[in-house]
C-alpha cells in the first residue's frame, strides 16, 4: 500500500518513497490526531532523548555523486536523478559511505524496549545489527546470475542497477555504484512519547507501532547534530518497529531527502516471513534511494520507486540469499523499462531484477 502526502499539515517534508503495508488488526484503533498514534490514555509525557553530540570524520561538505538521464515514452521525455556515475558515458566505481545508526526505542507507553542490539533467535548469535552489517547489501562476494546472464559479483543494490543499465553495463564493465563500510555510529536512545508510540500485533507477532512524522524529526535532528554530510547515506535503524500515519499502519521503512541531503530508515523484523524480515525493507529502501535519492524522478507510473511496484509479490517481493549461513530476504525492485525506458535498457530486457512478467506501469508506484 501506498502511503501519499495526505496532511501537508503534519507532513513538513516530501515525505515519500514510504513502504508500507496495511495491517487489518490495527483498523479499529482510534486516532485522535494525524500524527498522533492511538489515543492518550494518561497525560502527555515530554519527550526525553539522550542524543550523543558526536561528530564522525566524513569527508568535507559536498553533494551526493548523482548523474542526470532520460528517456522516452509515449512522446514525452523522462529525466531523473541516480546515484553514481551515467552507465551510458563512464566506466568507473562510485563508493558511497554509509553510515548505520542504530535507535533504541523506549516506547513511554508500556515501557517496552526495542533496540536493534538485540539478538534474533536464528542468527547464530549476532545482533540484528551485525547480522545487518554481514548482509548481501554490504557484503560483496555474491554472484548475481539473472536469467543466465552473469551481472556481477558485488553488493546486492550494485547487481541490480548493473543489470538494470546492462545495456551499457555490459561493455562498461567496470561500472560500479557501492555502498562504502558501513560505519556503525554509537547507538542513540529514544523516548517515545505516550501518544507517539505503542506496541501492537499488527503481523501476529508484538511490534512497536510508532509515529512517522515523530520519528523522522528525531532523525532529521539527529543528522545535523552527527555532522552527516551530504555526500554520505545515513541509515536509521529499529528493530520490530512499524511506522504508522494517522490510523494507517504499517510502514517498514522510507527515503526521503532535505535539500541535499539523502536519508533512510527501516526496521528489522525477526520472525521468519513476516513483512520487513531481517534487510528486506532495507534492500528496498536502498534500491529507491540509488534511483531517486531527491525524491523527484517522475515517470509515467507516477515517482520512480522501483521497490514499490512489488511489496505486493508473495513474500513481499523477497528473493532468499544464503550468505555467511543465514537466509538473507532482499526484495525484487523493477528495471528501468517498468517505467517505459527501452527493453533493451536492461539484462534479458527484464521488467525486474529477477524477471518478473510485467507491463509498463502495471503495478503502478
Ligand atoms: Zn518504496
Amino acid at each position: 500500500m501506498k502511503i501519499t502526502n495526505a496532511c501537508a499539515r503534519v507532513w513538513r517534508v516530501p515525505l515519500i518513497g514510504v513502504w508500507a503495508w496495511a495491517a487489518a488488526s490495527s483498523a479499529g484503533i482510534a486516532f485522535a490526531q494525524g500524527d498522533d498514534v492511538p489515543d492518550v490514555d494518561g497525560p502527555p509525557h515530554p519527550l526525553f532523548a539522550a542524543l550523543r553530540n558526536i561528530a564522525p570524520s566524513v569527508a568535507p561538505a559536498a553533494a551526493l555523486q548523482t548523474w542526470n538521464g532520460s528517456f522516452s515514452y509515449n512522446s514525452r521525455t523522462y529525466t531523473f536523478t541516480m546515484v553514481g556515475t551515467n552507465p551510458n558515458t563512464t566506466n568507473v566505481v562510485t563508493t558511497i559511505p554509509v553510515y548505520i545508526i542504530p535507535l533504541k526505542l523506549t516506547l513511554q507507553r508500556g515501557g517496552q524496549v526495542f533496540d536493534p542490539m538485540s539478538i534474533p533467535a536464528n542468527t547464530g548469535g549476532l545482533t540484528a545489527l551485525q547480522n545487518t552489517v554481514e548482509s548481501p547489501l554490504f557484503d560483496s562476494t555474491t554472484t548475481y546470475i539473472q536469467g543466465g546472464v552473469n551481472v556481477g559479483t558485488t553488493q546486492y543494490e550494485d547487481a541490480y542497477q548493473r543489470a538494470s543499465f546492462w545495456g551499457a553495463v555490459h561493455t562498461n564493465t567496470n561500472y560500479h555504484t557501492l555502498l562504502g563500510g558501513p560505519t556503525v555510529l554509537p547507538e542513540v536512545s529514544l523516548q517515545v512519547p505516550t501518544n507517539k508510540g505503542k506496541t501492537g500485533t499488527p503481523f501476529g507477532e508484538t511490534a512497536a507501532e510508532v509515529s512517522i512524522n515523530w520519528l523522522d524529526s528525531q532523525i532529521q535532528s539527529l543528522i545535523t547534530q552527527l555532522g552527516i554530510q551530504p555526500n554520505t547515506l545515513p541509515i536509521f535503524m529499529t528493530y520490530k518497529t512499524y511506522l504508522t500515519k494517522g490510523p494507517e499502519c504499517c510502514i517498514g521503512g522510507y527515503h526521503s531527502a532535505v535539500g541535499g541531503q539523502t536519508y533512510s530508515e527501516f526496521t528489522y523484523v525477526d520472525q521468519a516471513g513476516l513483512f520487513s524480515q531481517d534487510v528486506s525493507a532495507l534492500s528496498h529502501e536502498i534500491g529507491e534511494w540509488m534511483t531517486d535519492p531527491l525524491v523527484n524522478n517522475q515517470t509515467a507510473c507516477g515517482l520512480l520507486e522501483v521497490g514499490d511496484p512489488l511489496e505486493g509479490n508473495s513474500n513481499f517481493g523477497d528473493y532468499s540469499y544464503a550468505l555467511h549461513g543465514f537466509q538473507y530476504n532482499l526484495q525484487d525492485l523493477v528495471t528501468l523499462p517498468y517505467f517505459g525506458a527501452p527493453p533493451s535498457t536492461s539484462v534479458n530486457n527484464f521488467f525486474t531484477f529477477q524477471g518478473e512478467s510485467l507491463t509498463v506501469c502495471q503495478n503502478g508506484s
